[in-house]
């Protein structure tokens, strides 16, 4: 596999992983720097926290968009990365985001069906609040009702994964332990 590449956008941290370097990813990468650009001009105040709480945001091929709390990143696949306007990528961010504060102060997430579901709200609470301060466009404008997808539950979450294991053809934790030694090559974990 071809080297990760890290560089740094709007003052973020981004990893592209070796696999990931296909033509679109030019293009995610400067929807990434509009976005976080929009969330400063938005809120700053998040703009500066998500730096502060998150080691990178990881460009992967594959997996979707979701927080790693282990390394403290952001995985965005470049399909993900690609939909919508920029305001849905900063609206995902804004998101994950959340996820990661919520690390950073300590709450885990444990396979406990409570506790998930009320960080979910919490980060789609926050993307809704964030939403509310956009001007009107052709985004996809968050709601409490996307909460019942349930989509943090083991059940969605395994397909998901499974799913994408098979989309990178990897075995089992293969993707997860992947990321991990990037980001160790690269001294952004321990
Ligand atoms: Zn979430």
């Amino acid at each position: 596999m071809r080297d990760a590449k890290q560089m740094t956008i709007g003052g973020m941290n981004v990893v592209t992983s070796g696999d990931a370097e296909i033509g679109r990813t030019a293009a995610v990468r400067a929807r990434l720097g509009l976005a976080l650009e929009l969330i400063d001009e938005t809120t700053p105040r998040l703009g500066a926290r998500m730096r502060h709480d998150l080691n990178a945001i990881y460009l992967a091929r594959n997996g979707g968009i979701g927080y790693n709390p282990y390394v403290r990143v952001i995985n965005l696949d470049v399909r993900s990365g690609m939909q919508g306007e920029v305001e849905d990528l900063a609206l995902c961010l804004v998101h994950e985001a959340t996820h990661a504060r919520q690390a950073a102060m300590g709450v885990a997430k444990k396979p406990n069906g409570k506790l998930e579901a009320r960080m979910e709200a919490h980060a789609v609470a926050e993307s809704i609040a964030f939403a509310n301060r956009l001007p009107p466009g052709t985004w996809h404008r968050p709601t409490v009702a996307d909460l019942d997808t349930k989509w943090w539950t083991w059940e969605n979450r395994s397909t998901r994964i499974t799913e994408a294991m098979r989309e990178a053809n990897l075995p089992g934790l293969g993707v997860v332990m992947w990321i991990i030694r990037t980001l160790r090559m690269l001294r952004l974990v321990r």
